[in-house]
């Protein structure tokens, strides 16, 4: 059997891969099976040891796109970089998306994924009008807000357990252009950075802040807020160019040094403080993509990311309590997001997003300690009735996932009996 592994690198593990080239595919008779997209998930959501996995990635075909409406149907393994590669010309763009386009549009909705624009535009699931999906009974769902409804809330931050998503409608937004107008501006610490977020949300359609994990005392909570919305500008759009990570270091270089100097360098570079700034979508929305293979950075022991939810009034306090265990730890990363939620209720059984402030952050993979520094995490997530997200997680316990998803027990009416993940049986201990 192949070895397969997601984003972060770790777990890895032996699984039958299954290439799906037609979306009337019968499903295979032996379980667990599981769908997989393009693995942009970073934990054990996407794998299924010992079991099955569906590669979505051939089901890669366009239906229709009606350009007077925005409205696009497609099958699930195509990615939203490839969606905005057809619609943007036509002035279409996804309404909801996450950090990197190359996630396929199954595994939007099967983790119900959301963007910079949460509190705005909600979750992806928000856009989806309506998806196809494949039981391993023979049976074909059509899941909408008007038919099987309790199906459609199953399946949206399902997971990929309810079955196999063929194809889906979605409702894309109007967009002038490829770019995006806001500015930037440093936060000295978390107060000012929630001042900024109450202030911009009303006006911004996008508005995210990266955080400064390694810095501690007068320092801690200090960062970069950034804000903007699609705008008209008449330069040309930049020339793509792709990097690509070209090994895997045996060690990470990812230290507490390395991030305390980078930090320090982009914390007080200037385009941290930009009044008019102009982006093209590719930097603001999706940072990453243009260097290709950039999880390799953290050396052949692979990652953790670690993205929470913090409700309430708590928040801050709470927020306060993880930055200094992570700035004492010395093991984040330079990657870190902070992001305050909106109020629009997700329509997922399991969706991640609620109301709160969620903070991303990656983990370079140093065994023990790490987990014993994720588990601090969680204990602050659960004292304020947070929540984890399952799209980023290798490591939670049953305990906190259950915690935090009561709604677990209704998912299992609507579980496809050939369906499970690595993830799935770990949080909930069934086999
Ligand atoms: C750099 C980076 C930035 C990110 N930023 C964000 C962010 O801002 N917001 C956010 O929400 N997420 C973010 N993510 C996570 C990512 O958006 C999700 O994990 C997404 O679901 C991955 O999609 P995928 O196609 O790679 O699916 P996979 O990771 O392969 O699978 C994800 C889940 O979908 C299921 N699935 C896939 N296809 C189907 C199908 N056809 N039918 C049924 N189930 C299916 C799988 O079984 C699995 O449970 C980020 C990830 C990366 C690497």
């Amino acid at each position: 059997m192949p070895t397969g592994e997601s984003w972060g690198r770790w777990p890895r593990c032996q699984q039958r891969i299954i290439a799906l080239s037609s979306r009337l595919d019968p499903l295979p008779a032996a379980g667990p099976i599981l769908a997989f997209g393009n693995g942009r998930s970073y934990g054990d959501v996407c794998l299924n040891a010992g079991g099955t996995l569906l590669a979505t990635r051939g089901l890669d075909r366009f239906v229709s796109f009606d350009a007077s409406t925005g409205i696009l149907e497609c099958e699930a393994g195509v990615l939203l970089s490839d969606v905005i590669a057809l619609t943007l010309p036509q002035g279409w763009f996804p309404a909801v998306t996450p950090g990197t386009a190359l996630v396929t549009v199954g595994g939007a909705i099967a983790n119900d994924v959301h963007g910079k624009n949460h509190h705005r535009a909600g979750t992806f699931a928000h856009h989806v009008l309506e998806f196809q999906l494949h039981r391993s009974d023979g049976q074909v769902l059509r899941c909408a807000l008007d038919q099987n409804a309790d199906w459609f809330g199953a399946t949206v931050g399902g997971l990929g357990l309810t079955g196999l998503i063929t194809t889906a409608r979605l409702r894309l937004r109007r967009v002038p252009g490829p770019w995006i107008l806001g500015d930037s501006q440093r936060f000295d610490n978390l107060q000012e950075f929630f001042e900024l977020a109450a202030e911009s949300d009303a006006a911004y359609e996008y508005t995210v802040a990266w955080l400064d994990c390694a810095a501690s005392g007068s320092k801690l909570g200090r960062g970069v807020f950034m804000r903007g919305n699609h705008g008209q500008h008449d330069a040309p759009p930049p020339r793509e160019r792709t990097l690509r990570f070209p090994v895997t270091p045996p060690f990470s270089p990812v230290t507490g040094l390395s991030v305390r100097l980078f930090n320090e360098l982009y914390y007080h570079r200037p385009a941290a403080q930009q009044s008019n700034a102009i982006w093209h979508y590719q930097p603001f929305l999706f940072p990453l993509d243009r260097l290709l293979d950039w999880n390799r950075l953290y050396g052949p022991r692979g990652f953790f990311q670690y993205q929470c939810v913090l409700p309430g009034t708590e928040a801050t306090t709470a927020l306060s309590e993880m930055l200094r265990l992570i700035a004492v730890s010395r093991q984040g990363s330079f990657l870190v997001v902070l992001k305050q939620f909106g109020n629009l209720p997700s329509r997922g059984l399991l969706s991640f997003p609620r109301p709160g402030v969620t903070l991303a952050l990656d983990f370079p993979n140093r065994g023990e300690p790490t987990l014993r520094l994720l588990e601090s995490l969680d204990a602050i997530t659960r004292s304020v009735r947070g929540a984890v997200y399952p799209a980023k997680d290798a490591r939670m316990s049953a305990h906190s996932f259950q915690q935090y998803f009561p709604a677990w027990r209704q998912l299992r009416d609507y579980i496809d009996p050939k369906f499970s993940s690595s993830f799935w049986r770990r949080v909930t201990g069934s086999s």
